[in-house]
């Protein structure tokens, strides 16, 4: 009997042991579906729009590189030094606001009534904790009053005056409104209300900036920052700061940032479609970026996405001729490129 009772405790060991080893056999192999990629990765953009090597020369093709370049490097270098992908998004944004060539922070575009109104978001994908705010005309760095609202208060989203009595309570550095004002915004703003044209119609329409990235830990996060539409009016928002439309990020599924016709990108909640589409029905980031810019196509809007995955892929999907935009990797990718055939 107890011989019995020996072999049989043996027996259900050894069961055990073997479901403990295989478990962990299928575990490894999961860990090894999600983290088969680079260990860290970075994409931005610059904006999206009608851009062609006709209408840009050389020299203003580089001096946009060269800016892009800076601001993927600053991302690199905090994922590289083993930092989180919330950081790497952050110092990415911040030099693309700080260079007047974008329209975001310095160098944003003009409201109706001649004013620099900047809205900015940040998303971090580990427990989908999200920042915004809307309107804002004198915070340096909207995308630092963005983090601050996710960090320091409960609220998600804030908007212009409000907004600004928090950033002094939380001692963002506040500039004088000129200094975000620039030659060039200023006549994009003459020439849409001589023409009489439409937010849409400018001719380098979206200059908007935003970064995603996954760190050596996988997770994942987006920020976006920009200064809307030439010529807004009545307290108009885009999708820029809007969780979901412009901005979005989750470690199940991918980390997106935006730019296009806004109110297209809000009307299909493109970043959160793209995340909902790899997280429910399996799509890489690539085919669920192309699908649903394809459906912001289909309703009438253009622009592009930056998608980041946890396993350490990005993409890019767009339907205008270029979008501003590069990306990095820790397997050594490095590519800056404007032009959608690039
Ligand atoms: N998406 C932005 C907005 O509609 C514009 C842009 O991308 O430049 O406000």
């Amino acid at each position: 009997m107890l011989a019995r009772l020996v072999l049989f405790c043996s027996a259900l060991l050894l069961v055990g042991v073997s479901q403990t080893s295989s478990a962990q056999e299928v575990n490894m192999a999961d860990q090894d579906n999600v983290r088969s990629g680079p260990s860290w990765s970075i994409a931005i953009h610059g904006g999206a729009g009608s851009m062609s090597p006709e209408k840009m020369d050389e020299t203003v093709q580089a001096e946009y590189k060269a800016a892009l370049q800076t601001a993927l490097d600053a991302g690199t270098k905090v994922l590289a030094d083993g930092g989180e992908a919330l950081d790497a998004v952050q110092a990415a944004i911040i030099v693309l606001e700080n260079d007047p060539h974008f329209n975001a922070g310095r160098g944003a575009v003009f409201t109706y009534k001649g004013v620099n109104e900047h809205d900015a978001a940040i998303m971090d994908g580990r427990d989908r904790s999200a920042g915004a705010s809307t309107g804002t005309t004198q915070v340096k760095n909207p995308i630092l009053l963005a983090r601050s609202v996710m960090d320091d208060s409960p609220h998600v989203f804030l908007s212009r005056e409000g907004a600004e009595v928090f950033a002094r309570e939380q001692n963002i550095e506040m500039v004088d409104p000129d200094w975000f004002a620039t030659p060039e915004r200023w006549r994009q703003l003459e020439e849409l209300k001589a023409k009489k044209l439409g937010w849409f119609d400018v001719d380098l329409k979206y200059g908007t900036v935003g970064a995603v990235a996954v760190d050596s830990n996988g997770n994942v996060a987006a920020g976006t920052s920009t200064g809307g539409l030439t010529g807004k009016r009545w307290g108009r928002i885009g999708d820029s700061p809007m969780i979901g439309a412009g901005t979005y990020a989750d470690n199940r599924a991918c980390a997106v940032s935006a730019t296009g016709a806004g109110e297209f990108f809000i009307r299909a909640g493109v970043a959160h479609e793209i995340c909902a589409r790899m997280r429910m029905i399996g799509e890489s980031a690539e085919v669920a970026a192309k699908a649903v810019i394809a459906e912001v196509g289909a309703l009438g809007g253009d622009g592009g996405v930056i998608v980041a995955a946890p396993d350490g892929t990005t993409a890019f999907a767009m339907n205008t001729p270029g979008m501003y935009r590069g990306r990095a990797d820790s397997n050594g990718l490095n590519e800056i490129a404007i032009f959608e055939d690039e």
